[in-house]
C-alpha cells in the first residue's frame, strides 16, 4: 500500500483563489480592500524570501501589501512607534512583524503590542487566550494550515487519536486547541516525552513539528495515519548545495501511512495562504461585516 500525498501547493492555490474570490466580493458589495503590512527587520536572508513571498501573494489576491524594513539595528523604541501607527492606520487590517527579530529586540514586547485585531500571525497572548478559551480568534497561520490539509483526507477528526510532537507558541500549542475545536483526543510530546515511538504507534493523526531531519521513522506509524509534516531542515548535499527534508522519514512513512505531506510541497505552502485568510478575516471583523466564506 502506497500513501495518499497530501499535495499542499494544489490546496493552497485553491485556498489563495477562493480568499481572492472573498477580497474581490468585500470590495464590490463594501468597499473594503483588506491591507497587510510586513515588518522586517534586519537582513536575514530566508526572511528576506518569506517576506517578498508574502507581499507577493497578498497583492496577487487583491489585497494591499504594505512593507516596512528597518535596519538591525534600530531602537525598540522605534519598532513599537511604527506598530502603534500600524494599529491606529484604518487601511492596515493585519500586521506581521517578522520573526525571528534580531537580538536586543523583545519579540514577546513587540508581539504583544500589535493590536489583537490585527494580529494575523496569532501570537498575541490575547489571540492566544482566546484560542486556548475555546474563543474565536485569530489563529495562527501553520497549525491553521494543518486542520485544513488533515481535513483534505478525513471528513471528521472526532474521536481521532492526535499526536502533536513538538510544543512551540508557533506550531505545537495553537494546535492542540485547534484539534480540540475538531473533538480530536489530543497528546502533545516534546524533548522530555518518554516513548514517543509507542505514543506514535497509536495515533491516527501525527503532526511533526520538531525541527529534526526525519525523526520520525516509518516503524512508528500506525497503519493507515495521516502524518502532517511541519518540519523544514535544510540539509547538505554531495555537491554543496542544500535539500530540504521535514522531521519524518518520508520515503518511509509512504509504505505505511494513509495520507503523508510532503516537504517541500506539503504544510509550508499552506501558511502564507493561511495568512491571506486571516487578513481577510481580520478585514471583515474590524469592519463588522460577517465571517467571510473562506
Ligand atoms: P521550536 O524549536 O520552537 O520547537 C521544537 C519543539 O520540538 C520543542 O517543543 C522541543 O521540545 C521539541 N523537540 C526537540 N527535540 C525533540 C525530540 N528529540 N523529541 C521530541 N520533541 C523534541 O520549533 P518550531 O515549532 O518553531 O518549528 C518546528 C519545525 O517546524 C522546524 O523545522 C521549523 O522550521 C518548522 N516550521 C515550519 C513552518 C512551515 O510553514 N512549514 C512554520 C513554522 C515552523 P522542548 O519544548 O522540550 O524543547
Amino acid at each position: 500500500m502506497t500513501a495518499t500525498i497530501i499535495d499542499g501547493k494544489i490546496i493552497a492555490a485553491d485556498l489563495r483563489a477562493r480568499v481572492a474570490a472573498e477580497v474581490a466580493r468585500v470590495g464590490r458589495e463594501h468597499d473594503l480592500v483588506p491591507g497587510l503590512a510586513v515588518v522586517l527587520v534586519g537582513n536575514d536572508p530566508a526572511s528576506e524570501v518569506y517576506v517578498g513571498s508574502k507581499a507577493k501573494q497578498t497583492r496577487a489576491a487583491g489585497m494591499v501589501s504594505f512593507e516596512h524594513r528597518l535596519p538591525a539595528d534600530v531602537a525598540e523604541v522605534d519598532l513599537l512607534a511604527l506598530v502603534g501607527r500600524l494599529n491606529a492606520d484604518p487601511s492596515v487590517h493585519g500586521i506581521l512583524v517578522q520573526l525571528p527579530l534580531p537580538k536586543g529586540l523583545d519579540s514577546q514586547k513587540v508581539i504583544a503590542a500589535i493590536d489583537p485585531a490585527k494580529d494575523v500571525d496569532g501570537l498575541n497572548p490575547v489571540n492566544a487566550g482566546r484560542l486556548a478559551s475555546g474563543f474565536d480568534a485569530l489563529t495562527p497561520c501553520t497549525p491553521l494550515g494543518c486542520i485544513i490539509l488533515t481535513k483534505t483526507v478525513r471528513s471528521s477528526l472526532s474521536g481521532l487519536n492526535a499526536l502533536i510532537v513538538g510544543r512551540s507558541n508557533l506550531v505545537g500549542r495553537p494546535l492542540v486547541q485547534l484539534l480540540l475545536n475538531e473533538n480530536a483526543t489530543v497528546t502533545i510530546a516534546h524533548s522530555r516525552t518518554v516513548d514517543l515511538p509507542g505514543l506514535c504507534r497509536q495515533a491516527d493523526l501525527v503532526y511533526a513539528a520538531v525541527g529534526r531531519p526525519e525523526m520520525v521513522r516509518g516503524d512508528w506509524i500506525k497503519p493507515g495515519a495521516t502524518v502532517i509534516d511541519v518540519g523544514i531542515n535544510r540539509l547538505p548535499t554531495a555537491d554543496g548545495k542544500t535539500r530540504l527534508v521535514g522531521d519524518v522519514a518520508y520515503e518511509e512513512a509512504l509504505k505505511v501511512a494513509g495520507a503523508v505531506t510532503p516537504v517541500p510541497g506539503g504544510v509550508g505552502q499552506m501558511t502564507v495562504a493561511c495568512l491571506l485568510v486571516n487578513t481577510l478575516r481580520a478585514a471583515c471583523a474590524i469592519r463588522g461585516l460577517p465571517k467571510p466564506a473562506v
